[in-house]
Parts: structure tokens; C-alpha cells; sequence
């Protein structure tokens, strides 16, 4: 089912399962936007979400459990932190309590990782990144497995009458998607959240070329992080494509043909020389958006942190030097001279 946006996707995949009163587990390497979703938004509501470790063992995850637990979230390849979800883990212990698994795949794409082949029953994107690519529709979308028994005895809404739908029961009328008929019928009909058609056909043209794009993304960031890597200006660098990356063995598991374009790295001297970076920059556009086929930089200390002072940026587990690189299609050698020109800049 496509959504207006990313943020509607992951809201409706949650509301879809969960009223006043229920709880859901997520790992808190998601995207900021779902975290205050999660974290505040849905707490007025009366849904609380449990954050659990991506790292926790099974024992502690299972123990975070509750008896009006009705899902568990998690982020395939997490923006901004690069972390990699082990879906095969949490499908697992999520099964083992009866309910189902969702994963956010925005920065794999279908084209690096396919979660439902990995015990995923729902999977969200935000097709304002790399789906789309060029920056020209904000939208989402909702994928339903259908392989999860909602008929289980804990999702009543799905398996009793919907009295808004004319008595509808989801698992009996629907037993191969309920899932997405429910959010359909009753979600969407009643939000509205639906995409603009124009946003949907400037989608299609975007998923068009998303296998060729994901493939030069990867090409183009492995070839980038391996520059970095060598710099004697950089103090660390995240790309689980790289040997070494602490996630780089999920990485092999789960994104065996590359990582996506996105690269974080730390540039030493903090603040002072990532600013000096930036300003250097002509290629790579200074810019929020991210997974574009433009190569776009973001560095947060001065643009989506700002308001915070370098010891609240550390609190906050951002460097003062930190910045988020999303490499994009233009050529390589392009790319990395404009980087190098930045690196040169810095102190
Ligand atoms: C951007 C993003 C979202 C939110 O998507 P919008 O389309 O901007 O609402 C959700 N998840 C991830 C991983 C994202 O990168």
C-alpha cells in the first residue's frame, strides 16, 4: 500500500496493530523522525514503545516483552547511525510471542535486501529516498508478507467483525493479506494518507532505474570509503561495506551485494575542521535530504544539531566533527577530489 510519506508508512504499520492500552518493541536504531513518532507521539496515544538494544541477547530482548506486546520495529540498514538489524533474530523471538516483525528497508531497497525472505511479515519505505532518487516526490509504502496468523487470538481486531466495514473479518474474508486489506479499509479510508497520483507517477519513473542506481551507489560509496579510510584527516569512518565496520559481518549476512551510498565519518579537530569541509565543498551539495542520485553532505553539529553545544552534541552521541556523506552517481574520481579539496581545507 503507498503512502503519502515514509513517516505515514511507519505510523500506519504500528496503528494497524496496536490501540490505547498496547505496547510494541523497537530498537532504537531508526531514523530520528520514527524515534519522536515512537517515542512521544504514539505515547500520547496510549501506545507505548519499548526500546531494546539491537545488540541485546535474546534473553534480554525476550524479557522486554509484555503481555499487550503486539509487534517489534526495526531498521535494516539504520539512517543516520549505519547500524545493521538482524532480522533473522528479532523475526525469531517476535514469532515466538505471536507477533509480528516490521522493517524499515528505506536505505536498502528492495534491490539489497529483501527482509521477508529473512521472517519479516511487514515491510516500510520511505520512497522519498533512494526509490524515488531524485528528490522529486516525498511518499512511502507498506508491505505485507502475508505469512503472519493474525487469527492467533492476540489481534481480535483482525480476526472478530469490523463493524466500521460492514461486519468484515480480516483473517476469514482475507486470509491472504489481512494485514494490508485492514490498513486499507480502515487506516487508510479514514487518515487519508494516501500519495498525490502525480507523486506516484514520478515514483514509477524513479523505480525504474532502482536496480542499475543501487548498484553504481554501492560501487561509488566502497570506492569513497575506502579514500577515507586511508585519510590520515579522518579519526573514524562507518560503511558496513568495510572489513573492520562493526557491523560488517550482519553486512555480509543480510547486504551481500553492498551497503547503500551513505557513509558517516568523524573528521578530526571536531567542529571547527568539519565546518572548514563543508564550506570547501562544490560537488557534494550541503543539504539535509539524503540517498539522492546528487552526492549531498550533511554535517549535524551545524545544521540539524546546532541549537546544541559541543558537550550536548556529545551527550547526544554526535561528534563535533561528524558527517553524514551520501555518495551519489556522478564519477567517482569527481567525488573524491571534491572530498579531498574539503580534507585539504582542514587544519
Ligand atoms: C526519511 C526516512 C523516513 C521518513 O520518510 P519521509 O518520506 O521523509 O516521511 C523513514 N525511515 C527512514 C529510514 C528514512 O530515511
Amino acid at each position: 500500500m503507498a503512502t503519502s510519506s515514509g513517516q505515514a508508512a511507519s505510523l500506519l504499520s504500528i496503528l494497524n496493530l496496536c490501540s490505547a492500552g498496547d505496547s510494541f518493541i523497537s530498537t532504537p536504531s531508526i531514523y530520528g523522525g520514527t524515534i519522536n513518532l515512537f517515542g512521544f507521539t504514539l505515547k500520547k496515544l496510549g501506545i507505548e514503545c519499548i526500546f531494546v538494544d539491537q545488540e541485546a541477547s535474546e534473553e534480554e530482548i525476550q524479557a522486554a516483552f509484555k503481555p499487550n506486546t503486539k509487534a517489534v520495529f526495526g531498521e535494516t540498514l539504520a539512517n543516520p547511525a549505519l547500524t545493521v538489524f538482524d532480522i533473522e533474530k528479532f523475526a525469531k523471538i517476535a514469532h515466538k510471542n505471536g507477533v509480528p516483525l516490521i522493517v524499515d528497508n528505506t536505505f536498502a531497497t528492495p534491490v539489497l535486501c529483501r527482509p521477508i525472505e529473512w521472517g519479516a511479515d511487514v515491510v516500510v519505505h520511505s520512497t522519498s529516498k533512494y526509490m524515488d532518487g531524485h528528490a522529486l516526490q516525498v511518499g512511502g509504502m507498506i508491505v505485507d508478507a502475508g505469512k503472519f496468523d493474525y487469527a492467533n487470538g492476540k489481534f481480535p481486531d483482525f480476526s472478530e467483525p469490523d463493524e466500521s466495514y460492514h461486519g468484515t473479518v480480516y483473517t476469514r474474508d482475507y486470509p491472504d493479506c489481512p494485514y494490508i486489506i485492514k490498513a486499507r479499509m480502515q487506516l487508510m479510508r479514514d487518515f487519508g494518507c494516501y500519495p498525490a497520483a502525480h507523486s506516484s507517477f514520478l515514483l514509477n519513473l524513479g523505480l525504474e532505474t532502482l536496480a542499475v542506481r543501487m548498484k553504481q551507489y554501492c560501487a561509488n560509496a566502497m570506492e569513497v570509503a575506502a579514500f577515507l579510510s586511508k585519510s590520515d584527516k579522518i579519526e573514524s569512518i562507518t560503511y558496513p561495506g568495510l572489513t573492520g565496520d562493526r557491523c560488517h559481518d550482519l553486512a555480509r549476512k543480510y547486504l551481500p551485494d553492498g551497503t547503500s551510498g551513505v557513509i558517516s565519518f568523524v573528521i578530526r579537530g571536531g567542529r571547527k575542521n568539519a565546518v572548514r569541509f563543508m564550506d570547501r565543498l562544490e560537488l557534494a551539495s550541503n543539504e539535509v535530504h539524503v540517498a539522492d542520485i546528487r552526492t549531498c553532505v550533511l554535517h549535524p553539529a551545524s545544521s540539524t544539531h546546532r541549537q546544541l553545544t559541543d558537550e550536548q552534541l556529545v551527550a547526544a552521541g554526535i561528534n563535533g566533527g561528524m558527517i553524514r556523506f551520501s555518495v551519489g552517481l556522478e564519477n567517482v574520481g569527481d567525488i573524491i577530489a571534491d572530498i579531498e579539496k574539503g580534507l585539504n581545507a582542514a587544519e
